[in-house]
């Protein structure tokens, strides 16, 4: 029997999702997230979606899970309740996925001790990411040593960036010292997006030319010509560039500076103010984009300047990402946004016909879970939407590395 199945592991400060999925078809088996790790009131729910477990049906459990070890523990038991348990001889890998992968890692790595130890010493750029990913490989090679376990990073997609793309224009010295360049996250989902694109105008990779807008809780836009990523909004973390749920994006680095010399504000509390109250959710009050748009419909001043505000940055990067790009093929909208939006897409394209870009309005606005057009057949750049799939990539990237 080959070994055909890989565990998609990604540990979050206070969650772990998992999914585990059959690399021969490519197949989902289970999914399921533990929820408030840490908390009195932590979840756990496992869906096993297909094969031996299938029968036993969603399950949920509530209670206090006091750590990533207890948590993964808990996921392993549900697992192995449905008879597909990390012991099981069809396990063929773990595939993590790593939020920071530095200028170190550009590929899927196979994790030895090495290997982790790079990864703990990547924590001071992803404070918030990379310690929970490196107790989740822990807690992962503790439960099955002889498995292999690939890391798989967020950023490896982007370290195709010319250089003077990825620099900034500050002390080179400075830069240097301190890792300071700008690395771009999402990487799966460009990827995955990126390539899935070039299927849907039945096209090689390598003849493509799109620009990817990521628009979930974090949000980045990326340009990718000829499958290779040349530029990305999101920088040094997943600070920089479009605006999202709770972060700010870009801003004048002064306002820092200004926050902390007249406002009195710490680092820390700064930190916080750009990546937790800004955004939509600073604009508005709320962060969720099917609740700015209701108030938005309703009238509510402070949901239409957020909804402004939103779309005008998605358009500066289309405008931007069109001239790095040269020619560009297709723009194209993914996750919980940009999948379900129609407005937002619309609103983003709108005005966009001297860059050769339009948009069918009616199928703009079929609800569907498949790639597809929603621009016109005349339009010189086609507009698309193509659900992300993160996990089936980072299954796909860790499968082909352990068989190859
Ligand atoms: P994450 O970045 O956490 O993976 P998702 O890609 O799932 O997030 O996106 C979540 C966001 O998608 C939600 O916060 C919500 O704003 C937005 N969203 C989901 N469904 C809709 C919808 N029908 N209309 C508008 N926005 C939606």
């Amino acid at each position: 029997m080959t070994a055909s199945r890989v565990l998609v592991l990604n540990s979050g400060s206070s969650s772990v999702k998992y999914q585990l999925l059959d690399m021969a078809d490519r197949s989902r088996l289970a999914m399921g997230l533990v929820e408030r790790i840490g908390e009195e009131t932590s979840r756990l729910v496992h869906e096993p979606l297909a094969g031996p477990g299938a029968e036993a049906g969603r399950r949920e459990r509530l209670g206090p899970i006091a750590d990533h070890e207890a948590a993964l523990k808990a996921v392993a038991a549900e697992l192995a309740a449905d008879g597909t348990g990390l012991d099981s001889p069809e396990l063929a890998a773990v595939g993590h996925r790593v939020v920071h992968g530095g200028t170190r890692f550009t590929q899927p790595t196979v994790i030895d001790d090495e290997v982790l130890a790079e990864i703990r010493s990547l924590i001071p750029l992803a404070p918030l990411h990379n310690p929970a990913n490196v107790t989740g490989i822990e807690v992962a090679r503790s439960l099955r040593a002889d498995l292999p376990q690939v890391a798989v990073f967020d950023t490896a997609f982007h370290s195709t960036m010319p250089e003077h793309v990825a620099r900034y224009a500050i002390d080179a010295a400075t830069a240097d010292k301190y890792a300071i360049r700008r690395y771009g996250f999402h990487g799966t989902s460009h990827a995955y997006v990126s390539r899935a694109t070039a299927a849907l105008l039945g096209k090689p990779v390598e003849d493509v030319n799109v620009i990817v807008l990521h628009l979930g809780n974090g949000a980045s836009a990326s340009a990718v010509r000829g499958g290779v990523c040349v530029e990305t909004s999101m920088g040094l973390t997943p600070l920089e560039g479009l605006v999202m749920g709770t972060r700010s994006g870009d801003l004048d680095p002064a306002v820092v500076f200004h926050l902390a010399r007249v406002g009195g504000l710490s680092v820390d509390e700064i930190d916080s103010l750009l990546n937790k109250k800004s955004g939509l959710l600073g604009l508005c009050g709320d962060n969720d984009m099917r609740e700015v748009q209701r108030r938005a419909d309703g009238g509510d001043p402070a949901a239409r300047l957020a909804l402004a505000a939103y779309v005008h940055r998605l358009k500066k990067y289309i405008g931007a990402y069109t001239a790095v790009l040269g020619r560009v093929d297709a723009v194209v909208f993914t996750a919980g946004v940009g999948e379900n939006a129609a407005a937002v897409r619309e609103a983003a394209v709108a005005g966009l016909e001297e860059l050769g870009l339009a948009l069918d309005l009616e199928a703009n606005a079929v609800r569907s879970g498949e790639p597809r057009l929603v621009s016109p057949e005349y339009a010189r750049v086609a507009v698309a939407v193509v659900p992300t799939d993160e996990e089936l990539e980072i299954a796909t990237q860790a499968y082909a590395l352990v068989t190859q």
